[in-house]
């Protein structure tokens, strides 16, 4: 099962996808973990990519799509995945379909508000990069994570500036996917502005 988790930042994708994999039995695959990954490998690429993202600025589309495709090709992703964070934008859209194909992409679907409220209460672990909500999905210790023990930690693009930023580029350069996946009638819609339980629940009933 080929799945995208389209929706704005802080729609609960990352935590559902936390859920989902597992349930699924195939790999959570986001974009901002491939690309913490190459920062930390310090290679050439990471550091662009690095330079990049500190300059508040996205990935490019054709390095972005690089990454994704090679992570596609390992082993664990021969049975499905769940993409999150990527497609991003049109083109990344059409990269996609020409080396995979989609079988669902769900829409978490989430006003602006309820994007803030959220984002507001998110953690991640530095150690595992599972995400955390201090109000719907707290780790039992505060800012220790259950699963590996690490610290849990807001990231710096959760903080309220860069939110309403990154809220307006979804907006204008990732929800026109909505429609793009509509057309190909794969789209499913989960109402995304409550706790983790009630989304994970919508989701299970899809599949
Ligand atoms: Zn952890």
């Amino acid at each position: 099962m080929n799945l995208v988790f389209l929706g704005p930042p802080g729609a609960g994708k990352g935590t559902l996808a936390g859920l989902a994999a597992p349930y699924l039995n195939i790999p959570h695959i986001s974009t901002g973990a491939i690309f913490r990954k190459a920062i930390a490998a310090g290679t050439q690429l990471g550091i662009r990519i690095k330079a990049n993202i500190d300059a508040g600025g996205l990935v490019d589309d054709p390095t972005t799509i690089k990454l994704v495709s090679e992570r596609l090709t390992l082993d664990d992703a021969k049975k499905g995945y769940i993409l999150d964070g990527f497609p991003r934008d049109i083109v990344q859209a059409k990269a996609l379909d020409t080396f995979s194909k989609v079988d669902k992409v769900i829409d978490f679907d989430i006003d602006d508000d309820g994007v803030l409220a959220r984002l507001a209460g998110r953690r991640v672990c530095r150690k595992c990069g599972f995400n955390w909500h201090i109000t719907f999905n707290p780790p039992k210790i505060a800012n220790i994570c259950d699963k590996c023990g690490g610290e849990v930690y807001i990231r710096d693009d959760d903080k309220k500036e860069s939110v309403k930023k990154r809220l307006e580029v979804y907006r204008k350069v990732t929800a026109p996917l909505i429609a793009y996946y509509r057309g190909k009638g794969i789209l499913v819609n989960i109402d995304s502005r409550g706790g983790i339980e009630p989304i994970f629940a919508a989701f299970k009933r899809i599949f």
